[in-house]
Parts: C-alpha cells; structure tokens; sequence
C-alpha cells in the first residue's frame, strides 16, 4: 500500500503539514521556567455545573500561580449535547465568579489569544492534517464498515469472547488495498478514519497521574475512530491535537477521563508527540441520606453555579469555599492570613481529595457568612445594590432610596475582630434590614419570657421620657442604667449577679426590652448605632408603639 498515495487520496483539500501547525503556525510558547499552561474545556451545553466552575477555578490557580496560562476551550464535536448559545452560558457563569481567562472564547462569538481557533468545531483541518500524516506513516486508515458490520462484529466477539472493540483481526478495514478504498471512495461510501493501534492483547502501561500517583492499566489495542464521518474529530483525537497545538503542560480533567488516559498516550506516541501531564479530579459530592453521591444536575439545585448566583453567595465566598474543597490546608492558611486574598494561597495538586470532595451548603454559608463578615461596608452596599436589582426588586427600591442610609446600616459593627455572622448571603439582606425601614417594619415582638407586661410598659415609659441622642454607646449604656434603680432593675450585671435578691432583674433586661422595640428581635446588632442610624424621633415612635401593644 502506497500510503502517501492514500493520504492524498483521503486528504487532497489538506495542504498544510502537521509539522508547519507544531512550528510555524503554533510555535512553542515563551514562558518561564515551571509556568504550568492548562485549559477548562467544557462542552457548549450552556450549563455550568458547581464540579466544573471547581475544575476552572483549580486550572485558573494552577496556571496563574505559576507565572503560566489558562485557555478556554470550547469542546463543541458532539452535537448532541450542544444547545444555543451554549458558550455564553458558560463564559459568563465562570465571569460571575472571577475565575479570568488569558486565552479562548470570551463570548458566544468571540475569542482571543494566539492559539486558536479555541472552538473545536473550527478546527477540521487541523485534526485532518495531523491525521494526514498518521495516514502517511501507515497509522491510520479509513474504515467504510457500516452499523451492521459493527453488530456483526460484535457477536462474533462474544460468540468467540473475545474483547469488544474494533480491533486486531477483528477490525476488518485494517488491510483494505489501495483499490478497495479507489472503489468505496467512488462508490461515496461513507466512511471514519480510524487509528491502527500499535497496541497488543495482554499489554499493560503505567503512568503517574499528579493526583492520584501511579496507576497502571491495560494497553489500549482498540483502533479508535480518530475522525468521524463527518471529518469532525472524536474527543479523543482532538485532545491529542489541541493540547499539544495550545502547549498545554497540565490537563487537569474529571476523573471520568481516567480509562482513556491508554488511549490518550498511545495517540501522544503515535503522533510522536510528548504527552502533557495529567490530574485527574475527582467529581463534588454531595452527602444524600449517609451515603455519597455525584451532585446531580436534576436532584440537586445547588449543582447549577446559577444557584449561588441567585441566593447571593457573593462570588469571593463560593471561589474560598471551593478552595477549602480543594485543597484541606486551605482553611489552616486562611485562619493564618485572615485578610490575604485567595490568590495568595499556593495550590497544591497533590493535596487534593481522591475520593470526592463533599459539597456541604451548611458549610459554605458559615464561610460565607466570615467573608461577607470581611467586607466594609462599601463593599457590602454595593454588592448588596447590585445582586437586589436582578433578584429582590423591593430590596432594591429601600436601600437605592438613600446609599448612605444603606451603608449606615452595614457599618454597624463591622471592621472590628470579631465580626457578625448575620449575612450569609445576600437573600439574608431583606430580613437584616427589616427593622431599619418603616415600609417593612413588622411591628411583631419577640417578648423576653422573663418580665412582666407592666415592667415593659414601666421601662418603655421611662426610658421614653428620659431618652437623649448620646455621642457614643458608653454614654447611651449610661442612660440606661441611670434609670434602672428607680424601676427595680440592679444597673450593674455583676453586682446583680452576685446577689440578685430584691432587683426585678439588671440592666441588661432592661436594655434588652429596648432592643425588642426598636428592632423586634431579642438579639440585633449595637442597638446604640441602630437608634442613632434610625434618628430621635423614630425610635420614640418605635418604643410608644410596643408600649400601645402591651397596653392592648
Ligand atoms: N469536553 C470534555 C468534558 O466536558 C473535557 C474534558 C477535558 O477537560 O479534557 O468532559
């Protein structure tokens, strides 16, 4: 067989090389020493799921941390699985959580960076120029067997049990003459191009994967259809090329891809190219009555990134969440370098779970809730602002009324050691800022069990006529101990507590009453600050109409 006479054959609209694509049109790129270049190469399916936005934002870090580049790239060979405008839900999924690019699509349409195309489906002659030259070197060929030919096979391997697969004596267009595919060729036969796998019954490789160290596997003996019939390529195929053309160093993948790493090299060898690296991650699990199991897209809500969008994670919360899933010494760095950004942290790939991280919601509103703790109060406002004019149009309407009324209410104890929890994220918002406005002021109390109705009304009343706007909340406390003797309250929580025989209870008590009118809630931020943001005027109002509501 005159194998460069098939390639041309095969191939005549073919005219560039695969060796011009490796150093002409893709030439190495210029990076320093140990720059890992890695890619998030997902399918257009327009959803990205929480496991996938882990796998970018894990090849994000890897790449930058290194001095290197990350690439994304868009795996659109299955049309099955692609919808309309697939792209820009996934460039903007991964753009609502900060996780940046260097290279690849940035749009539905648009892309940058020198190695593209980075949307597969424009790469067809590219894969068919690399499998031109597989071609001329004797190590693939075309295949004309049809569907019935396939299951024809098939029984023959299991009547014989043999192993599945189009392979050795049983992959019947292996040792077509040249006048056999002339003659299917004219006869428009359809046909794939397939791979003559060099590999042999019995054989066995090993590689050393940087997750999950050495594991050996059969050798991969099938021979693969390299491109469809169509002349698209299979994932396979293209993931030799396209790895290899965009200089990846790491491909850093679900751990679905673990079987086919045989297949993986043995194209690499074929190609006589140098495999990139490969980790292999594991997928975010999700803890379901005791046992583990695979978020789901259809159980799980949470499995979608449009979730934490819509609960108002702030984005900062998820990524530090995602890295504690990661990467376990995380949260030590982090208790270490309270206010260090994330990116300060140094992933390591060997430290990652084999087994599947579990995804605990419980757990990521408790780091969320320290992150939105982190913020100033700026940050809180217009994050706030932004995430309520998508998902809460009322919210919005309130704190836009006034922005400094707004940042008044999330400067209330924020910026020292030990910041509130309250906020977990931003659909906690409306219920923190309930009390501050009167349109969505409940008026309902949570009534401390115990004291007495007429001791409310006693201190509502006399706290009422002795009220004055203090400077600070050490002159407002004095305030309210000042007129704690006169209503049987002990002013001093220690003294009370050392002997409280003869006192209705100490200042604490009575404060605490102050609190429920003003804020409905028996535990709230400072209530000096909240009085002082609310104005002389509302607060009394506040405090006559639990009064009235005793009094009922
Ligand atoms: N398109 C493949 C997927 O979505 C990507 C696997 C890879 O990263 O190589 O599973």
């Amino acid at each position: 067989m005159d194998h460069n006479k098939l390639a041309e054959l095969l191939f005549p609209h073919i005219d560039k090389t695969m060796e011009e694509y490796l150093t002409e049109i893709y030439p190495p790129r210029n990076l320093p020493q140990g720059a890992m270049v890695t890619r998030f190469a997902p399918s257009p399916t327009g959803f990205l799921h929480i496991g996938g936005l882990f796998t970018a934002l894990v090849n994000e870090r890897l790449a930058h941390q290194s001095g290197g580049r990350i690439i994304l790239r868009i795996e659109d060979t299955d049309k099955k699985r692609e919808v309309e405008d697939g792209i820009t839900g996934i460039v903007s999924g991964l753009r609502d959580f900060g996780v940046e690019f260097d290279e690849g699509m940035m749009s539905q349409t648009e892309e940058k960076g020198d190695y593209g195309p980075y949307q597969q489906s424009r790469r067809g002659p590219i894969y068919q120029a690399f499998c031109k030259e597989l071609v001329k070197r004797g190590l693939a060929y075309p295949c004309f067997c049809t569907e019935e030919d396939l299951a024809a096979i098939r029984k023959q391997q299991e009547a014989e049990k043999a192993l599945p697969g189009y392979h050795t004596t049983y992959a019947r267009c292996r040792d077509l003459t040249m006048e056999q595919v002339e003659e299917n060729i004219k006869a428009g036969k359809p046909y794939v191009m397939r791979l003559r796998s060099p590999g042999k019954p019995g054989g066995r490789i090993k590689y050393k994967d940087v997750i999950r160290g050495e594991i050996e596997m059969d050798e991969n003996i099938a021979d693969i259809v390299l491109l469809k019939t169509d002349g698209i390529p299979t994932y396979h195929f293209a993931h030799a090329v396209d790895d290899t053309l965009m200089g990846t160093t790491h491909v850093v993948r679900s751990d679905e891809w673990v079987s086919s790493v045989p297949t993986h090299l043995q194209l690499f060898y074929v190609l006589g190219l140098k495999p990139p690296k490969y980790a292999h991650v594991s997928p975010v699990m999700k803890e379901d009555n005791g046992a583990k199991r695979k978020l789901s897209k259809r159980k799980d809500p949470e499995a979608a990134v449009s979730y934490f969008v819509d609960e108002g994670y702030p984005k900062e919360a998820v990524l530090e969440y995602l890295l504690n899933l990661a990467n376990s010494p995380f949260e030590d760095w982090r208790r270490q370098n309270k206010t260090a950004p994330y990116q300060d942290y140094k992933l390591q790939l060997n430290k990652m779970s084999q087994s599947g991280a579990l995804f605990d919601l419980v757990k990521l509103a408790d780091v969320s809730a320290g992150v939105i703790g982190a913020f100033d109060a700026e940050k809180v406002t217009k994050d706030v602002l932004e995430w309520a004019k998508g998902h809460d149009e009322q919210l919005y309407a309130l704190l836009n009324r006034d922005t400094d009324y707004a940042q008044g209410i999330f400067a209330i104890d924020r910026g020292g050691k030990k910041p509130r929890k309250d906020i977990r994220k931003w659909s906690d918002v409306r219920d923190y800022v309930s009390y501050f406005y009167d349109e969505t002021w409940q008026g309902e109390y949570d009534l401390p069990e115990n004291l007495q109705k007429e001791d409310m009304i006693a201190i509502l009343d006399t706290y009422a006529k002795a009220y004055e706007e203090a400077p600070d909340k050490n002159t407002w406390f004095d305030g309210v101990k000042a007129i704690c003797e006169g209503l049987g309250f002990c002013p001093e929580v220690k003294a009370y507590k050392q002997d409280p025989t003869g006192w209705k209870g100490h200042v604490g008590d009575v404060s605490n009453v102050v609190r429920v009118a003003i804020t409905g809630r028996k535990n709230s931020p400072d209530l000096w600050s909240i009085m002082t943001l609310l104005g002389k005027e509302r607060s009394l109002s506040r405090l006559r109409k639990m009064k009235e509501f005793l009094a009922k």
